[in-house]
C-alpha cells in the first residue's frame, strides 16, 4: 500500500530539508511540491501595481485574499440580495452566501487540479464585490442612468473598487492586489481578450464554480420560495437525471429528503465531471507553464452533455424564476427607487457623503452618484431612499 505524506509531512521535511530557510522559501518549495508546472506560482507573480516588501509568512494570493476578506465592500454582500431581496425569507442565497459558496467549488477544484488554492480563493472572493444593491435589477437600472458615459457593470465596478474605492490603506488607493487577481476580474469583463489570450486555470475554474454555484442554488432557492415546485424540476433533464442517480442508492427517497440529495449530487456531478474532464487535458502533459496555458484552448470546460443539461435548466430558470411576477416586481421597484435616487442625488450633490463628492472633479459628477449608489447594501438603500427622497406629510 502507498502511503502518502500528509502536508504536515511534507512541511516537517521541508523545514528539516531547508533549516536555514525563512518562512518565504518554505512556502515557495511547498507549492513546488503540491502544485502542478502549469498552476500560477507565487514566486512567478508579477507583482503589485505599488510594489511592496514581501510578508513574513503570508505569500502574495493568501495576503490578496485576507485583504478582500477585510475590505468594506466584502462585507456588504452579506446585505445584497443574489437573486431574491431579504424581505422573502431568511434560507435563500445573499451576495456574500453565494460568494462563499463559489469560494468553496473552487477551492475542490484547484486542490484536485493542483492549481494554486490562494489565488483562486482570493478571485472567488473579488468575483461579484462589484455588485450594486438589487443585483442585475440594480446594475441595469444605473447602466442605464450611465448610458452614453460609459455605463455600469457589476465587473468593471468590481475592479474599480478593488483599484481605487477601498481605501484602506495609507500608502495606496484600494487594495493594491496581486496584478493576477486584477487580471482575473478584467478577463470577466473584456471576452475578446479572452479570445486573444486565455485566462490562468485558476481564473477558468472559478468562473466554472460560479456557474455550478448559481445553476444549482438559484433552483434550492426558488423551491423553498414556492417559485416552483419538485415535481416541476424533476421534469427538467438535469434534474431528472440527478434524481434517477440519487435513487440508485437511496429508492424511497422524497420531498424534502430527496431534494437535498439531488442538489448534493448536482454539485458532486458537475464538479467530478470537471475534475475528470480538465484532469485528463491537463494530464497529457503539454502545459508546462502559465505561459502554455494562455496559449492553449480554453480548458475549464464542462461535457458537452452537462453543457446542454444545464443550458436547459437556465432556459426553465428564465421563464419560470427570473421572470416570475413576485421577482419581476421587486425588480421594477428597486429599479425606479435607485432611479429616483441617482436623479435625486445627482441634483443634490451636497447630499453625497464627503468621500464621494471630494471625488466630482476627478470623475464627474454621474459617474460619483453612481459609485455611491453601488456600495449600498439593499437595506441602506431603502433607508436613505425613505429618509431623503419619500416626502412626509
Ligand atoms: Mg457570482
Amino acid at each position: 500500500m502507498v502511503v502518502m505524506p500528509s502536508i504536515v509531512d511534507l512541511s516537517v521535511n521541508l523545514a528539516m530539508a531547508y533549516p536555514t530557510s525563512t518562512n518565504d522559501d518554505l512556502m515557495l518549495a511547498r507549492e513546488r511540491l503540491l502544485l502542478a508546472p502549469y498552476a500560477m506560482h507565487s514566486a512567478d507573480t508579477a507583482g503589485r501595481k505599488h510594489p511592496e516588501p514581501p510578508h513574513p509568512y503570508r505569500g502574495p494570493f493568501h495576503r490578496d485574499r485576507d485583504r478582500i476578506v477585510h475590505s468594506a465592500a466584502y462585507r456588504r454582500l452579506s446585505s445584497k440580495m443574489q437573486v431574491f431581496t431579504g424581505e422573502l425569507g431568511d434560507y435563500h442565497r445573499t451576495r456574500l452566501t453565494h460568494t462563499h459558496e463559489v469560494a468553496s467549488v473552487a477551492r475542490t477544484l484547484a486542490r484536485a487540479l493542483k492549481l494554486n488554492e490562494d489565488l483562486v480563493e482570493a478571485l472567488a472572493l473579488a468575483h461579484d464585490l462589484g455588485h450594486p444593491p438589487f443585483g442585475h435589477a440594480g446594475e441595469d437600472a444605473l447602466n442605464e442612468c450611465l448610458a452614453g458615459e460609459g455605463g455600469f457593470s457589476h465587473n468593471r465596478h468590481g475592479l474599480r473598487l478593488i483599484e481605487e474605492l477601498e481605501q484602506r490603506y495609507p500608502e495606496f488607493p484600494g487594495l493594491n492586489l496581486s496584478l493576477e487577481v486584477l487580471e482575473g476580474q478584467a478577463t470577466r469583463i473584456d471576452k475578446q481578450a479572452v479570445a486573444l489570450q486565455r485566462p490562468l486555470l485558476e481564473v477558468q475554474v472559478v468562473e466554472a464554480a460560479d456557474s455550478v454555484a448559481y445553476d444549482t442554488h438559484d433552483a434550492d432557492d426558488a423551491l423553498e420560495l414556492g417559485l416552483v415546485s419538485l415535481p416541476e424540476l424533476l421534469l427538467v433533464p438535469l434534474w431528472s437525471e440527478a434524481a434517477k442517480r440519487v435513487r440508485l442508492r437511496y429508492a424511497a427517497l422524497a420531498g424534502k429528503v430527496l431534494k437535498r440529495a439531488v442538489l448534493h449530487e448536482l454539485i458532486d456531478w458537475q464538479v467530478s465531471d470537471l475534475v475528470t474532464r480538465v484532469g485528463a487535458r491537463l494530464a497529457a502533459g503539454d502545459l508546462a507553464s502559465t505561459f502554455d496555458v494562455r496559449r492553449a484552448a480554453y480548458l475549464v470546460e464542462t461535457s458537452q452533455e452537462l453543457i446542454e443539461l444545464k443550458r436547459e435548466l437556465e432556459a426553465f430558470l428564465r421563464d419560470r424564476v427570473y421572470r416570475h411576477p413576485d421577482v419581476l416586481r421587486v425588480r421594477l421597484d428597486a429599479q425606479a427607487m435607485l432611479r429616483e435616487m441617482f436623479a435625486g442625488y445627482v441634483a443634490r450633490p451636497e447630499l453625497l457623503p464627503a468621500s464621494f463628492s471630494g471625488r466630482i472633479e476627478r470623475v464627474g459628477l454621474r459617474r460619483s452618484v453612481s459609485d455611491y449608489l453601488a456600495g449600498m447594501t439593499d437595506r441602506y438603500a431603502q433607508q436613505e431612499y425613505r429618509r431623503l427622497f419619500t416626502p412626509r406629510c
